[in-house]
């Protein structure tokens, strides 16, 4: 499809980030097109459990918020294009996306397309993938009923995710490198109320062992170098997260990781390029502070479009 219209703004991904983007940006009458690679919701659609997002005083499933989202921005107008951003090509007038399955221009462009897991790199982790190795407790976790599972990590995703798995599992090895987790103080308090979770502190994965499917995993203790075996089904792996903004290559600062650089107005290198949500370095990777920095880039280009529309032209023949 070759989109020749030169639109006010382009969002590039459809999940908290992008949707308020578009709410804030279509009710602005900005001429907006969303698009997603895989039809929108984003990191929402594989949360079991809501409960930190305002707005909510019970728990919520992330399908449940990304709907309530949906709707939301669809009363406004919005409507979500399926394709895949591979390309940009920017001037100091426009931006164009290129997709997939099209082409589209526009004068600003909010790159909202999140994050992705880390993996941890090890040739049978590979190998085991979709064969025991997961990275989506809610996706995969019920093939795992009454078997034990290992976890790695220790941030916020890692311990949300086995408390979720310990309701499911038989038992919980909770590996994180380090001697104690990075998680909330409350998520921890909870992890540590589950009697079928046991923590192996100090401790990375060597091998991932099995055949055709999982059947244990090798720990190596990162002070002594002692090497440990677990016997689990399952590996759930959840050791941080990586940028989905590869298609930038060349347009905006990014930092070490990938992440894009922007300023607190969500600006980019390039004028016409805004980041927001979890693709942005020094995001906090919550879904409020998502929409948040989707709010604020919405916002800062209504202001500069703004200002950028040539006055009415006024004289005897207009009506004011
Ligand atoms: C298991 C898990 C549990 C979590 N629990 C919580 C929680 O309890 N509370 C909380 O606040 N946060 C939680 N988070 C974090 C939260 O989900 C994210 O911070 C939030 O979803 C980020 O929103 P986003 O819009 O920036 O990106 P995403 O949600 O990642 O959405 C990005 C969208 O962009 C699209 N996209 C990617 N690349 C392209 C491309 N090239 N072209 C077009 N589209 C593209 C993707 O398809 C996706 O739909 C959790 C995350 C995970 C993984």
């Amino acid at each position: 499809m070759v989109d020749e219209a030169l639109h006010d703004v382009v969002i590039l991904g459809a999940g908290p980030a992008g949707l308020a983007a578009a709410i804030y940006t279509t009710r602005s009458r900005l001429d907006t097109v969303v698009l997603d690679a895989q039809g929108g919701g984003g990191q929402l659609a594989i949360i079991d459990r809501i409960e930190n997002y305002p707005g909510f005083d019970k728990a919520v499933t992330g399908m449940e918020l990304f709907e309530a989202m949906r709707r939301q921005a669809e009363g406004f107008g919005v409507q979500v294009g399926f394709d895949q951003a591979q390309k940009l090509e920017a001037d100091d007038a426009s931006v164009t996306v290129i997709g997939d399955a099209g082409r589209y221009r526009a004068r600003a462009l909010i790159v909202a397309t999140g994050a992705r897991h880390r993996e941890l790199c090890i040739p049978s982790e590979e190998r085991l993938k979709g064969r025991g190795v997961s990275y989506c407790a809610t996706c995969d976790g019920n093939f795992f009923a009454k078997k034990p599972v290992a976890v790695i990590g220790g941030g916020d995703t890692a311990v949300k995710e086995a408390i979720y798995l310990s309701r499911i599992v038989e038992k919980v090895y909770l590996v994180h490198r380090r001697d104690r987790l990075r998680a909330e103080a409350l998520l921890q308090e909870r992890i540590r109320e589950r009697p079928n979770v046991e923590f192996c502190f100090d401790s990375v994965v060597d091998e991932i062992e099995g055949t055709d499917a999982v059947s244990g995993v090798r720990l190596k203790n990162t002070k002594t170098g002692e090497l440990r075996r677990i016997a689990v089904e399952g590996v759930f792996v959840f050791v941080g997260i990586l940028p989905n903004a590869e298609f930038l290559s060349g347009h905006v600062d990014l930092d070490p990781l990938g992440f894009v650089r922007t300023d607190p107005r969500m600006r980019t290198r390039h004028p016409r390029i805004f980041a927001a949500g979890d693709v942005r370095a020094d995001s906090v990777r919550q879904i409020g502070a998502a929409v948040g920095d989707g709010i604020t880039a919405a916002v800062t280009i209504q202001e500069m479009l703004d200002t950028e529309t040539p006055p009415r032209r006024c004289g005897p023949e207009c009506a004011i």
